[in-house]
């Protein structure tokens, strides 16, 4: 694997913009927008996934709704294998199965195809989203994966918030990895 430099996390950090109160008061909206628009960085990040992952002899990258697409599928081109969507409730239009999850106020859901991964047995799965805050979405996701009876081999965060401690919540199912621990 090619690690990443102090300046290379740094250049990568710098590139991605805080706005405040979005989208709602008190909260740091970490946007990423920035850090697509920006060819180096964005070359940067997916070489050093390409990199890391190259070896993990994976099968499929399983990309969370929305910003785990963008991630998810370039690395899937990268790394020459299939890419599959974990949505939010109703937007799949085969069988699914679904995950509930709690937020801060009320529940929500995400999905999966039930065939996601070709009903492989043990698929190899990488994971991925852009951050990782209270875990809660990866956590009902992560459990989508296995339910699809494929193996989970990582979860893959461009940013972990290290204060909500979500990361050690995913860790009670699967290693985890994030590119930038804030
Ligand atoms: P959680 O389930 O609490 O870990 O929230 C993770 C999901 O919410 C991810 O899909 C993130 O894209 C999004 N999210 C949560 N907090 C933020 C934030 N401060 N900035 C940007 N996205 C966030």
């Amino acid at each position: 694997m090619n690690d990443l430099s102090i300046e290379q996390r740094q250049f990568l950090l710098s590139s991605i913009r805080d706005i405040n109160d979005f989208p709602k008061p008190g909260i740091i909206f970490k946007d990423i927008t920035t850090l697509l628009n920006n060819s180096e960085a964005f070359t940067l990040l997916m070489d050093h996934l390409e990199a890391k992952y190259r070896n993990y002899n994976l099968d499929y990258i399983a990309g969370i709704d929305s910003r785990g697409f963008i991630f998810g599928a370039a690395l899937a081109i990268k790394l020459g294998i299939g890419f599959v969507p974990i949505r939010k409730k109703g937007k799949l239009p085969s069988t699914t199965i679904c995950e509930k999850y709690e937020l801060e106020y009320g529940f929500d859901e995400v999905e999966i195809h039930i065939d996601a991964f070709d009903s492989k047995v043990g698929a190899r799965v990488l994971m991925i989203d852009d951050l990782c805050a209270t875990g809660g979405t990866a956590v009902a996701a992560s459990k989508l994966v296995i339910d699809t009876k494929a193996e989970l081999v990582e979860v893959c965060f461009l940013m972990n918030l290290t204060f909500l401690n979500g990361k050690e919540k995913i860790e009670k199912i699967a290693p985890v990895y994030s590119v930038l621990d804030i």
